[in-house]
């Protein structure tokens, strides 16, 4: 009988104890924290109490973070709310940035995968008036890590804002937005021990997004419906272990790199993508070609280890990677790499089943 192991925690890690509780607590919350009696006091101060949480996580005041459903609506929020003016995402960017707007200008990503600087300041110079530059700090599939901070000392000297979709950086190391020079920020709780289903757009005094939601005050104005207390509770919760455990994820780079290792010993065809940038330790994403990604998936989930496909992120469907075909793949190899992504509670035992699970499955096909 297999161990179930879960080796996915780019697409959700486990909700955390002190999480849990937080949203349990707050689901006894009586009133709406839009509300001036007693109730609504008490609700309000749970909320700010959260937010004061989320924005330690990120080197920034209380009053910048705006909750939102998530990620893909703190995306959403920061490039469609720009309002007039030139938009440049990256080629690897997440869908909910780059399904966002029609008519962005994109970036190229160097074969490494990390985005191409001269490309991007070449893009800049080629127009006029306001600007907005969206690149992510970690991308979701391969675990590169964009240079932050050159790219926001760029965007600044030609008068730009940067938006940068730290979804899956900010929890797994030290992430100061200001000091790294981000006009505004992405970040989810389901990707630090958070519940689903809520996150933040971080602003800075340069941005100031028009709100999508209209029809109510909440969030100064920046996003009207009543916040979700219970989510925001737990999300606040996470935030906070997330930054008193900031090297948390430090040591999943030993698994990962014992992983390639043995991965790489046995076949060395194999391709494992961005391994010559800096990557999120937690983060592996390789493949051959010819072994299908969905079919990887199966039969590694037969041998009771979860892992994910390409971008398999929002609908379980499989297309050729739009990161990898980025990064030079040819759409046969972006449809044969899966991804591996390490989180609290695995180790070398989860490595050794994933492994073993792995070549089975390779030898057998290339035997049939
Ligand atoms: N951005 C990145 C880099 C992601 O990996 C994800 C989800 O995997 C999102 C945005 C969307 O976040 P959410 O699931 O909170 O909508």
């Amino acid at each position: 009988m297999n161990r179930a192991v879960y080796l996915d925690h780019n697409a959700s890690t486990p909700v955390r104890r002190e999480a849990a509780h937080a949203v349990a607590e707050a689901l006894e919350i009586v009133g709406n924290a839009s509300s001036v009696h007693g109730y609504g006091r008490n609700a309000r101060h749970r909320l700010e109490l959260a937010r004061t949480a989320v924005a330690d996580l990120v080197g920034i005041s209380a009053e910048n973070v705006v909750f939102t459903s998530g990620g893909t609506e703190a995306n959403n929020l920061a490039l469609r709310g720009f309002g007039q003016g030139r938009v440049i995402v990256s080629a690897g960017e997440h869908s909910s940035v780059l399904d966002s707007l029609s008519g962005v200008k994109t970036v190229p990503l160097l074969g490494s995968g990390v985005v191409d600087l001269d490309a991007l300041e070449s893009l800049l110079m080629a127009g006029e008036g306001p600007v907005l530059v969206s690149v992510m700090a970690a991308n979701n599939e391969t675990g590169v890590r964009q240079p932050v901070d050159k790219i926001a000392e760029l965007v600044h000297a030609h008068g730009g804002l940067y938006h940068c979709d730290a979804v899956q950086a900010v929890g797994k190391g030290a992430f100061d937005m200001m000091a790294l020079g981000v006009d505004l920020l992405s970040i989810s709780a389901h990707k630090i021990g958070g519940p689903q289903g809520v996150g933040a757009l971080v602003v800075s005094s340069r941005s100031e997004p028009s709100a999508l939601l209209r029809g109510g005050g909440q969030e100064r104005s920046r996003r009207a419906g009543t916040e979700n207390l219970p989510g925001i509770a737990g999300f606040g919760a996470a935030a906070s272990l997330a930054r008193r455990e900031l090297d948390r994820y430090g040591g999943f780079a030993a698994l990962r790199d014992a992983l390639e290792a043995r991965l790489r010993a046995a076949i060395p065809e194999l391709r494992i993508y961005g391994a010559e940038a800096p990557r999120l330790p937690n983060t592996s994403c390789f493949g051959v070609a010819g072994l299908k990604a969905e079919i990887q998936v199966m039969a590694l989930d037969l041998a009771g280890v979860a892992v994910s496909a390409g971008s398999a992120c929002s609908s379980g469907k499989v297309r050729p990677s739009h990161v990898l075909t980025a990064m030079g793949a040819s759409p046969v190899e972006a449809a044969c790499a899966i991804r591996v992504s390490f989180g609290p509670g695995n180790n070398e035992e989860d490595v050794e089943q994933l492994t073993e699970a792995w070549l089975d499955h390779y030898r057998r096909a290339v035997a049939a």
